[in-house]
């Protein structure tokens, strides 16, 4: 059995989705802080219960007792800019309900697997970014998430659970979210559904590593079929700029995107790519899906939700 925390948001919801392809049993606990039911697939167990309040998840324990159960833990305030503008509540889920998702997990005698991030990394010394990279979070989400995967490995050591932290680096796909601080992924492809000019920070030489979100998804399925342990990176290994992005999303959705131009953000990194040998080695894992690919389906469903009157 699965307990997918998070699972009404945008990676958690795919995780309890493969999960149910497979045959698992899933229950989802989610405050619905940020994420929404409609996202829950159909099949699921869905639990109201903020991880902040260890009593709320007594539910969980009544639910899953007697079986063997692994817990994804993806619930947290997940955008760098909610955590900067609300530091206390970001500390209080990210890490201190992850110390109670962790006596969860203690308690059910459960695998766990901990939804980290590249955050942690901050500007990296080097590239591509291994796991014993520098961890230099340069923002208040990237600290709460290296607290949390120190959180885990010490109660983990200290309770004997079989734990990993997967650093998820840029996960785009079906279900991510909208917003004044949405990912570079999606601002691109809406600007081409709305033949808008879509904005580009600095000078377009920034580098990510963008994974499609049902790799992810496998990533933490393996990680709990195998009960593996330790820290893992979860990319693709494949370095891709702002400009061979935009150039991408030119040619899937046939619209072709001039950008603006504008300044660069403070606190954004300058180049980013994993090292994901060791994900390959440990999981058995690797990402399936193409950047164009995983485009192509992004944008399928993003036409699903505003059908395009434009055309351009
Ligand atoms: P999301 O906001 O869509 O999902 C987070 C979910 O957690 C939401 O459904 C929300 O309602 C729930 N939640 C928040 N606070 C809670 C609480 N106190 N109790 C119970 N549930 C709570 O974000 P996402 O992009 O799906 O991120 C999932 C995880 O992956 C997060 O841990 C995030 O830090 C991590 N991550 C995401 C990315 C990315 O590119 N999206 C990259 C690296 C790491």
């Amino acid at each position: 059995m699965l307990a997918v925390t998070g699972g009404a948001g945008f990676i958690g919801s795919h995780v309890a989705e493969l999960a149910l392809s497979r045959g698992e049993r899933v229950i989802v606990v989610d405050d619905l802080s940020s994420g929404g039911p409609t996202n829950v697939p159909r099949g699921a167990q869905l639990v109201v219960a903020d991880i902040t309040r260890p009593e709320q998840l007594n539910r969980v324990l009544e639910l899953a007792r007697g079986e063997e159960v692994a817990i994804a833990h993806l619930a947290a305030v997940a955008s760098v800019v909610e955590a900067s503008r609300f530091p206390a509540r970001a500390l209080e889920v990210n890490v201190v309900g992850t110390a109670n998702v962790l006596e969860l997990a203690r308690r059910l005698d459960a695998y766990f697997a901990l939804a980290s991030s590249a955050a942690v990394y901050g500007e990296p010394s080097e590239l591509p970014l291994k796991e014993s990279s520098p961890t230099r979070p340069i923002s208040l989400y990237g600290v709460s998430k290296l607290a949390a995967e120190h959180v885990t490995f010490s109660l983990a050591a200290e309770h004997g659970i079989r734990a990993s932290a997967l650093r998820l680096f840029n996960v785009y796909g079906p279900r991510m979210k909208p917003g004044p601080y949405a990912s570079v992924v999606y601002n691109f492809l809406t600007a081409a559904l709305r033949c808008e000019a879509p904005v580009i920070y600095g000078d377009g030489s920034a580098t990510r590593d963008f994974v499609f979100v049902v790799d992810v998804a496998e990533a933490f399925l393996r990680a709990a079929e195998r009960r593996a342990t330790g820290v893992f990176n979860v990319g693709t290994g494949r370095e891709t700029s702002v400009t061979e992005l935009l150039d991408l999303v030119s040619r899937v959705t046939g619209v072709r995107l001039e950008p603006r131009r504008a300044p660069p953000r403070p606190g954004d990194i300058g180049r980013s790519v994993a090292d994901v040998r060791l994900a390959r080695e440990a999981l058995g894992w690797s990402p399936s899906v193409s950047l164009e690919e995983g485009l192509r389906r992004t944008y399928e469903w993003l036409r699903t939700l505003t059908p395009s009157t434009r055309t351009c």
